[in-house]
């Protein structure tokens, strides 16, 4: 099945309209067409080559809601008609002992991703939602219980938000923590929501001054603008728990210092270049860590999404046309979008 999407060329290119195959649903297949999809910084750095290993064409795009167009014989969860979404994850091995978890983002033959990922299906690598459709393995589907009418603000739940909840839930936020979220844009806004809904005591840190006032009505409890080394002082020490979301390289050891003993940061933040070596002194004295999360496990997803429909959380989103991507990309690279652009695909049509 041909299908209109944008995507690129090479890493210097800017998106064009391209025709893609999809393949037929096969027995375990959800055919979906797409409603809306996310932006996500991932969908940048991958597109214009700053990762490593982009394979061209790309078509990047793992944000994606829409609604079930064809199952396959062997599909009982799903039916035609019905809303559903795909994050950044469309197959994995299914019987490592991540799989059987339920931490199919950590599979030991790693997971295949939504876009970039090695496939059968032509051109053999997967391509993302960028595109008007998607034919996707029915364990990789998820369901959307948010009303109609906030679909498009729920298509960056399948990313920006489990890569948010899962190390919130790991790292055990809730009543009684006081939690620090670096970085407020697509995906530290939704850790600043989901760590709110979650009951803990939220502080965003952001290098905007323009989003201070911003930050406190998406739910934080205080902002400090990180350039300021005065309100930072004021911090030090008292963390139980940060989550950095920052998407460029920077000096991690402002951040640690503010954690109490035993306390974690958790990286998720994927920069083109390294960040600075962290100070070893900043970690000892108070035994604390840095550690890292990728994205989320299915169930944990469902779980999540569930969570935010009988919360009422959603997405703070600006919505543009297909043919409006590059400047949305550039748009965010200077950290200009509250808080996460969201494709209309139907101008794929246009
Ligand atoms: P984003 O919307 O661009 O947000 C990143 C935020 O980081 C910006 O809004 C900005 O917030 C802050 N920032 C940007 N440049 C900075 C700098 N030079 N110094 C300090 N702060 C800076 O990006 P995103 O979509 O949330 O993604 C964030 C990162 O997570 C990306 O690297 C992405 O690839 C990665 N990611 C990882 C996973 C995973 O599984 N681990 C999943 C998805 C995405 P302020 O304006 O508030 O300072
Ligand atoms: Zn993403």
């Amino acid at each position: 099945m041909v299908t209109k999407a944008y995507g690129a060329y090479s890493g210097d290119k800017p998106l064009e309209l391209m025709l893609i195959e999809r393949r037929e649903p096969g027995a375990h297949d959800v055919a979906i067409e797409i409603a809306f999809c996310g932006v996500c910084h991932s969908d940048l750095h991958q597109v214009r080559g700053e990762w490593a290993g982009t394979l061209y064409p790309c078509v990047p795009g793992h944000e994606i809601v829409g609604h079930v167009t064809a199952i396959g014989s062997a599909v009982t969860g799903f039916a035609v008609g019905e809303t559903v979404g795909v994050g950044c994850m469309v197959d994995s091995c299914q019987h490592c002992s991540s799989c059987e978890e339920g931490l199919e983002q950590y599979c030991d033959s790693g997971f295949v991703g939504t876009y970039n990922g090695v496939t059968g299906d032509a051109p053999g690598h997967t391509l993302g939602g960028y595109a008007q459709s998607i034919v996707v393995n029915d364990k990789f589907v998820l369901k959307i219980n948010h009303p109609e009418e906030q679909l498009a603000a729920v298509a960056p739940l399948l990313c920006a938000g489990i890569t948010t909840w899962s190390p919130l839930r790991h790292w055990n936020v809730g009543p009684g923590k006081k939690v620090g979220i670096v970085g407020i844009g697509g995906l530290g806004h939704m850790g600043v929501k989901l760590a709110h809904a979650l009951g803990a005591h939220v502080v965003a840190f952001t290098t905007s001054e323009n989003k201070r006032e911003a930050a406190l009505d998406l739910g934080a409890d205080e902002v400090v603008v990180s350039r300021n080394a005065v309100e930072m002082a004021a911090h030090a020490g008292s963390f139980d728990f940060i989550l950095n979301t920052v998407a460029a390289s920077h000096d991690l050891d402002a951040f640690t210092s503010l954690l109490k003993r035993d306390a974690t940061m958790t990286l998720v933040g994927v920069p083109e270049h390294p960040h600075p070596s962290p100070s070893v002194g900043a970690l000892i004295f108070r035994r604390r860590s840095i550690a890292g999360s990728l994205i989320g496990g299915i169930a944990e997803t469902q779980e999540m999404l569930d969570f935010c429909a009988r919360h009422g959380v959603v997405a703070d989103i600006e919505m543009i046309p297909i043919q409006n991507i590059d400047e949305a990309f550039d748009r965010m690279q200077r950290s200009d979008v509250k808080y996460r652009f969201v494709i209309d695909n139907a101008t794929l049509e246009a």
